[in-house]
């Protein structure tokens, strides 16, 4: 096979093209049932692309620091699923789209569990399962899990963390909802505790998109060569990414976008084409199902223009069953 050479300044054109696309829309609203979120700057804008080799092409605001918040989700349930095996996880947590919003205080009716690990009762139980010595233990660990992912260490927003710890009584409920069900066999208020810490990781842009292109490498960290995960449990990660990422607007990503992807009300989108490319965007207006609407916007352009839909057949793509002879024929 003929190898292939992309000349760089083509992707970082486009990545400056939809940028320029999207700038220009400042719809949408700033969460603020977190008070503290509500003091980042709205018209921030980042747009950072890195290829599951370990290149970057970014634009805008690359470098500016925010909260993580949901899009920590996939990480813990990651280092959940490391700590605890599929199986265990799996009795704790279903894999099924909610068609609910992220804070919905509800379990499947039949099987009793949350519904998956990206809404909040899930994230919350993902969070219970991580083990270590002491709950300073237990968050040190994720804390340096994500770490792995971004290749760098990342630390917590205090600020972030105390306003949510203030305000977070429907989380608590939640909490408490999952105690009473056994789900959270642990002090629901500990676990809690985490999920909050958790969501107020501060990250950039240019983190987030190494976070998803380690999640494209097959879970291995493209710059430093740290393994953040395994590839069985990456696969399994962005499965449950790809059918439930988006929250309630999952269905209409899929099929615009096409990607595994993550979102957060801090303003953040990580998206991941598998094998490839990881994006990530942050904007911190938010649309009413609590995504970034510059960033929903940016991934639907990079994903046409880059043709990164995954179930987009490329024209050069060829079958694995190439060619079938019988005996005889041969
Ligand atoms: N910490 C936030 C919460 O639980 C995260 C929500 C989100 O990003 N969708 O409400």
């Amino acid at each position: 096979m003929v190898p292939q050479t992309v000349d760089p300044g083509v992707v970082a054109r486009i990545v400056t093209d939809v940028y320029e696309l999207c700038r220009g829309d400042d719809s949408g609203e700033l969460a603020d049932y977190i008070p503290e979120l509500a003091a980042v700057q709205p018209d921030s804008f980042g747009l950072c692309l890195a290829t599951a080799d370990g290149r970057v092409y970014g634009t805008g605001d690359v470098t500016t620091e925010f909260t993580i918040q949901s899009i920590s989700k996939p990480f813990t349930y990651a280092l959940a699923l490391a700590d605890r095996g599929i199986a265990t996880v799996a009795e704790h947590i279903d894999v099924e789209p909610s068609g609910d919003a992220f804070n919905e205080i509800s379990l499947d009716p039949v099987t009793e569990r949350p519904r998956n690990p990206m809404i909040n009762a899930g994230a919350i139980t993902a969070a219970a399962l991580v083990n270590g010595r002491d709950p300073t233990d237990r968050f040190e660990r994720i804390r340096r899990c994500y770490s792995r992912f971004a290749g760098r260490e990342l630390t917590m927003n205090q600020a972030v963390y105390a306003s949510e710890a203030r305000t977070g009584f429907r989380n608590r409920a939640i909490g408490y909802m999952l105690r009473s069900f056994g789900i959270i066999e642990s002090d629901p208020d500990e676990a809690v505790d985490r999920y909050f810490r958790q969501c107020s990781i501060d990250v950039t842009c240019r983190d987030l998109a190494l976070m998803a292109a380690t999640l494209a490498n097959n879970g291995l960290n493209p710059l430093t060569h740290e393994r953040a995960l395994t590839a069985a449990l990456t696969e399994r990660v962005l499965s449950v990414m790809t059918t439930c990422g988006m929250y309630n607007a999952a269905g209409d990503w899929v099929t615009t976008v096409g990607l595994p992807a993550k979102s957060g009300v801090g303003g953040g989108i990580l998206a991941v084409l598998p094998g490839q490319i990881g994006i990530a965007v942050y904007s911190p207006r938010l649309d009413t199902h609590g995504n970034s609407v510059r960033g929903v916007a940016a991934c639907r352009a990079l994903s046409q223009r880059l043709e990164l839909h995954f179930l987009h057949v490329t024209r050069s793509a060829r079958t694995a069953i190439r060619a079938a002879y019988t005996v005889a024929e041969v």
